[in-house]
């Protein structure tokens, strides 16, 4: 016989990539009845923002999982003449938000995101920002670290044939990388 204690618990998964989700899922898929939810406007340009999307879907496609698309968006918010630590923040917060929101009007019991996934991320203030919606929409957010997995998971995914990306996301990190290449070029 059941009881409310055999129940997973809800969580809605902000996906970043599929390298990202794949991390998160080493850690969660056991614990918890997981939902991906995309929501990525910073993704530059728009062949890379399918690219990213297809890789994500297939992923959750292989492990059975709801993908939840959200497609209002506009990537022009992120057309930035340069690089700041203040975008990133605000990067982080739209994404986020938009995660915490979904979660609460569909009754998950918690959101989490990938992005606690990545070592090249801004870890502990992805974690603060999610924590600030917690109060802000009373919904819980499950903390994880993990960021271990992160190099497991993304060999694991290449050799499988995964899309896998060689940047952030928005134009300015795509410039980043561009200009690194040539300096050591
Ligand atoms: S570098 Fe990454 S986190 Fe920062 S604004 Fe660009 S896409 Fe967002």
């Amino acid at each position: 016989m059941n009881t409310k204690f055999d129940t997973k618990k809800k969580v809605l998964l902000h996906v970043c990539c599929a390298v990202c989700s794949a991390t998160t899922i080493k850690i969660l898929y056991d614990k918890y009845e997981i939902s991906f939810y995309w929501y990525n406007p910073n993704i530059y340009d728009i062949q890379e923002y399918k690219n990213r999307k297809n890789a994500a879907i297939k992923y959750s496609e292989e492990l059975n999982i709801p993908f939840y698309e959200e497609k209002d968006f506009s990537y022009n918010y992120f057309n930035w003449k340069n690089e700041s630590f203040e975008k990133c923040i605000f990067c982080y917060k739209l994404r986020i938000e938009k995660t915490a929101i979904f979660a609460k009007k569909n009754r998950f019991d918690f959101f989490s995101t990938s992005l606690l996934s990545s070592p090249h991320q801004k870890h502990d203030i992805v974690k603060q920002i999610a924590i600030n919606f917690t109060y802000k929409y009373t919904v819980e957010f499950l903390y994880k670290d993990f960021r271990k997995y992160f190099y497991d998971a993304k060999n694991s995914l290449k050799k499988r044939g995964y899309y896998i990306q060689k940047y952030c996301g928005c134009n300015k990190s795509l410039k980043q990388v561009k200009s690194r290449q040539v300096e050591v070029a």
